[in-house]
């Protein structure tokens, strides 16, 4: 089907996830947790939705930004990096664009850097002119370029990149980073980074105009309520009204308390929704700051 042929109607919604490597669990992990069952076929490839009118793919990552386009699936979890390479792909042959990112998800998260040899005395982009750049992301390494007005070239290679200035075939290289680990055993340097990436969700530019639509937003709200509550802690504790300001200015990222008055005497039990992480050394402050009998609870679920 051609990107741009009218999508077809349908009533149940296909959302595609790596079927393995670094999203793949994760991925199964939030559906889950949205409260989306699915039974496992044969072939592993396509999953039927239980609970809901919502199926499953499970497919390389690289072929859901096509699933995508092609109309295949409406949705899919996949790295920014593979989704902004896709469009960087079509914006070169004036393509429109076909997908895009409805939502951060939080995890898979690493860096499109560009590394040079340890011996290099990195001065900048344009040291890079006139270079052979290995990479897995020809068009994002391109527009970059393009970018920074700078004509290098680019050698386009499926995997084990980092090895590529070893064997000679590129000066430098562009790929994904986490750790660093694997340039430093490559004898490479990160030196600058084209892309943040992490797991995201990608959808349609158009909305649904069938079911799909009120699929699609049904699980917008659940996902919203998950990727909210992720490191959000009810907390509560006790303290005296003369202290509540200066015990709120520590909770910048808490929502308005829930104050309530102990009979009989001058203290008052609070509860509020914290979003950030809660460590110990907050609550040392928050003792500090006057707080007693603090304590932290699990969310396990809201809705707007
Ligand atoms: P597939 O068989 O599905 O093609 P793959 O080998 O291309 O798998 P993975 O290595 O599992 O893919 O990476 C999937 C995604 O995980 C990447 O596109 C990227 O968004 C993210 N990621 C996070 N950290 C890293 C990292 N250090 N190296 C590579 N990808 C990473
Ligand atoms: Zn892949």
């Amino acid at each position: 089907m051609s990107p741009t042929a009218p999508a077809a109607v349908r009533d149940r919604l296909r959302i595609a996830i790596q079927k393995s490597g670094r999203l793949g669990e994760p991925s199964r992990a939030l559906l889950a947790s949205c409260g989306l069952d699915f039974r496992e076929s044969r072939d592993r490839l396509f999953c039927y939705g239980e609970t809901l009118p919502i199926d499953l793919l499970l497919v390389r990552d690289d072929d859901i930004p096509g699933l995508l386009a092609d109309g295949v699936c409406d949705l899919g979890i996949v790295g920014r990096n593979v989704l902004a390479e896709q469009a960087a792909g079509r914006a070169a042959e004036a393509l429109p664009e076909v997908a895009r990112e409805l939502r951060t998800l939080g995890f898979g998260g690493c860096r499109l850097d560009i590394a040079v040899p340890d011996g290099w005395d990195w001065s900048g982009p344009a040291q890079l002119t006139g270079r052979r750049i290995a990479t897995s992301y020809p068009h994002l390494v391109r527009q970059w370029l393009e970018g920074q007005g700078i004509a290098a070239d680019v050698v386009l290679l499926s995997g084990s990149v980092e090895i590529a200035p070893r064997l000679g075939q590129a000066d430098v290289i562009c790929d994904l980073v986490s750790s660093g680990a694997t340039l430093a055993a490559n004898q490479l340097r990160p030196v600058l980074t084209l892309l943040q990436s992490e797991a995201v969700l990608a959808g349609p530019v158009r909305a649904f105009t069938d079911a799909r639509a009120e699929l699609m937003a049904l699980l917008l709200r659940r996902m919203d309520g998950v990727l909210r509550l992720r490191d959000s802690r009810l907390l509560m504790f006790q303290t005296t009204r003369e202290a509540v300001p200066a015990l709120m200015k520590l909770l910048p990222d808490a929502e308005p308390p829930t104050v309530m008055q102990l009979d009989g005497q001058d203290t008052l039990a609070l509860q509020t929704l914290c979003r950030g992480t809660m460590t110990w050394q907050r609550l040392e402050d928050l003792r500090q700051a006057g707080a007693r009998g603090l304590m932290v609870l699990p969310v396990e679920r809201t809705l707007a």
